[in-house]
């Protein structure tokens, strides 16, 4: 079957499958006055002017601190040096950042405001306390400290599994043909799988550090109720796990690792909270969804004395502490005397891909360099492709503040869909910003494509990727044979958020040629729409 397979797949890869990632190309509007017309080259022409000016010096101050190694070729201000770049570049523990990188404190134009549901005001830090730990709801209204301080106990938990490797994949260029250097930031390197793990320790100290008795969450994939589980665990906090009754059954591994770590897990609908109880009395054979698990988990939090509910993606707290993905890989490639012309992220609720592309946006608001980055999402949750920028619920079961993202409808339902962790209906609010101010660009890519794409990177580098992962994969690969068709020897940056294990399903359904490729139709989107909140005055 596999020995059947390979030639083809690495055929269609190789001969400049460009169209495979063709289903949604866009740049986010241009309503403050940037061209859509070159996608990536989103700046003014004055800016673009003053950026090359930039790349030019950048190349210079790197030029004199790496020439004293070795001579130097320059091309479009990286350095190719002679010594030959190692496969893996490691970061020592006094190079890991010891401050987390508030993108917001850089933005132009800040994101809107996340509205109070009930009066359509703006939120404020107190509306979020009954649901959050005070320092993280702090965190979540903070637009102006640049850098904020990761305290030395989080620091020593991200000891255990960071830094994480830059890894340049020489194999994957070789197996392409192209002659665009390609890096990517793997975080899989811990039990999660996965870069979940990042946030889920500072929001455990956090909720540790304030005396609180017990967390809750919710869980779709399984990945961030396993990094929660492992967090709390460390700082010996009872975790309740709302996980989506039909994952609760399909993935008995991913249960007794959360289970390991002493995390208590409830198949959601339950009986435990009065949102179960409503769902089950209607449905009794419902198999879940994320929206009910979290209406559940907030549910549990707000009715439990000392007990506060956690979320491992979309907020703005998560992409401050996602922030050290980027801020590692950017020392790395500093080391090496490289810029990337493109970072890449796949893209579900955005936290991954802010944190990598941070440090890269920050170059990119403040003029120092312009780099072209890109989100890669499903082309069957397509917020950012085919979504609204508009007001929306950031869950199902609408008991959360309202958030101005590009949103495809919290009624949304995607299609089932193997890269659990990219089914959000939302995207986070900062990112959304970005997008629309035309400093961010976005693809949407098919599932077998993405597959395809997964199953090529791990034969040639190794790693069995996880497919929200896969994503990225998909969109560099893309990149690289662009490279090739042009010739030029551009620096791709990606990042690899985890690894596949408990994805062997997914896989075993691509390998026997049971996957299919969804696509909702506009007119499912637009049922969708209809249904976003009207907010007087705000969103009629
Ligand atoms: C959860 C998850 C994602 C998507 O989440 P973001 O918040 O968009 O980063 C991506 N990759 C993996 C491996 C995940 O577990």
């Amino acid at each position: 079957m596999t020995s059947e397979r390979s030639p083809l797949l690495a055929r269609g890869l190789m001969q400049g499958d460009m169209h495979a990632t063709s289903v949604a190309t866009a740049v986010g509007n241009s309503r403050s006055g940037f061209s859509t017309a070159a996608a990536g080259d989103c700046l003014p022409t004055a800016d673009r002017t003053v950026s090359a000016y930039f790349r030019v010096t950048h190349f210079l101050i790197a030029k004199t601190i790496f020439c004293k190694h070795q001579p130097t070729t320059p091309r479009k201000g990286n350095l190719q040096m002679s010594k030959k770049i190692p496969h893996r570049i490691y970061l020592t523990e006094d190079q890991m950042p010891t401050q987390w990188y508030n993108l917001r404190a850089d933005m132009k134009e800040l994101p809107d405001p996340m509205l109070n549901p009930a009066t359509g005001k703006p939120a404020t830090v107190k509306d979020l306390y009954p649901v959050f730990c005070t320092e993280l709801a702090k965190q979540e209204m903070d637009n102006t400290t640049r850098y904020i301080d990761i305290p030395e106990e989080v620091l020593e938990f991200y000891k255990m599994f960071r830094p994480s490797p830059l890894i340049r994949a020489y194999n994957l260029e070789k197996a392409l043909g192209t002659p665009a250097k390609i890096y990517y930031k793997f975080e899989g390197n811990n039990t999660s799988g996965s870069h979940k793990l990042n946030s889920a320790v500072a929001q455990a100290y956090y909720a540790k550090e304030q005396g609180l008795t017990s967390l809750t969450t919710e869980t779709g994939a399984g990945q961030w109720g396993t990094a929660l589980a492992e967090a709390c665990c460390y700082y010996n906090i009872p975790l309740t796990v709302y996980m989506v009754k039909c994952s609760y059954e399909q993935k008995p591994f991913r249960r007794a690792i959360i289970e390991t770590f002493d995390g208590k897990i409830i198949p959601s609908p339950s009986n435990t909270t009065n949102a179960g109880r409503a769902i089950l009395a209607e449905n009794p054979d419902t198999s879940g969804s994320l929206g009910c698990a979290i209406s559940e988990a907030v549910e549990k939090a707000v009715t439990t004395e000392g007990c506060k509910y956690v979320l491992g993606s979309v907020l703005n707290q998560v992409l401050l502490h996602q922030s050290i993905i980027g801020l590692e890989a950017k020392i790395a490639m500093d080391s090496i005397g490289e810029y990337p012309d493109v970072v890449i992220g796949c893209a579900g609720g955005g936290s991954n891909l802010g944190g990598l592309i941070a440090p890269y946006m920050q170059d990119k608001l403040t003029g120092k360099a312009n780099p072209r980055l890109v989100a890669v999402e499903p082309a069957s949750c397509p917020s950012l492709t085919r979504g609204r920028y508009a007001y929306d619920f950031c869950d199902t079961g609408k008991i959360t503040p309202l958030a101005k993202m590009y949103t495809l409808g919290c009624d949304f339902m995607p299609s089932a869909n193997h890269a659990g962790g990219l089914r959000y209906h939302g995207m986070s609010p900062i990112l959304s910003k970005l997008y629309h101010d035309g400093y961010m660009e976005a693809v949407a890519v098919e599932q077998t494509k993405v597959f395809e794409a997964a199953t090529f990177f791990a034969k040639h580098e190794t790693i069995l990727p996880a497919p929200e992962s896969a994503h990225a994969i998909r969109g560099a690969i893309d990149e690289a044979l662009k490279c090739k068709e042009t010739g030029e020897a551009k620096t791709i940056l990606f990042g690899l958020t985890g690894t596949g294990y408990f994805d062997m399903m997914a896989y075993d359904a691509f390998l026997n040629g049971n996957m299919n490729d969804y696509i909702p139709t506009d007119e499912e989107l637009e049922k969708a729409f209809e249904k976003l909140p009207k907010i007087p005055g705000i969103q009629e």
